[in-house]
């Protein structure tokens, strides 16, 4: 069973990450969506919240399940017994980043592939951040992700004015 993994912040879920997880499960019999525990990244999002958000997203993929892991992804990869990390590629600039990561990984098990994707043209600009920013001035976030996501990135915006 050929096994990958998409590891990601995932904060909050957008169509940029849809796009390539349904290309995962295309090509591996299993795909684990793992979202990454990391406080210090000061997410937006509890990992619940994000592992809610993603489950209802991927509900229509029946080979893909969704899961968090803190630590290292390749440490997780391999508890998995995935043969692949998958990673998507924006732009020029997250390539040299993706680049250190994979070298890195390589490193550290050779026996683990990190996959890219290029994004489809319409997601290249995509970003959770730059979604957060738009919803954090009440703009329209419709084209990025779904009703649910937006809803909530509205719903959070609206607690934190609040409690100003
Ligand atoms: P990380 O903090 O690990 O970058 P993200 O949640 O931002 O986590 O992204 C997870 C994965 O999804 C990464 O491989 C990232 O490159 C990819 N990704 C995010 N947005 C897009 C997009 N619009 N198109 C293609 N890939 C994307």
């Amino acid at each position: 069973m050929k096994i990958s993994i998409c590891p990601g912040s995932f904060d909050p879920v957008t169509y940029g990450h849809l796009d390539i997880v349904q290309r995962a499960a295309d090509i591996f019999d299993h795909v684990y969506l793992a979202v990454l525990n990391n406080p210090d990244k000061h997410p937006l999002f509890t990992v619940e919240e994000r592992i809610a958000l993603l489950e209802e997203s991927i509900s229509m993929l029946s080979n893909v399940s969704v899961d968090c892991f803190d630590g290292l992804a390749i440490e997780y990869a391999k508890q998995k017994g995935a043969l692949a990390i998958v990673r998507g590629l924006r732009a020029v600039t997250d390539f040299e980043f993706e680049f250190k990561l994979a070298a890195m990984n390589r490193v550290l098990d050779p026996e683990i592939e990190t996959v890219f994707m290029m994004t489809s043209s319409e997601y290249s600009f995509i970003s959770s951040s730059a979604v957060k920013e738009v919803a954090s001035l009440g703009g329209n976030v419709s084209q990025w992700v779904s009703p649910k996501v937006a809803q909530q990135l509205y719903a959070k915006f609206k607690e934190k004015e609040d409690s100003r």
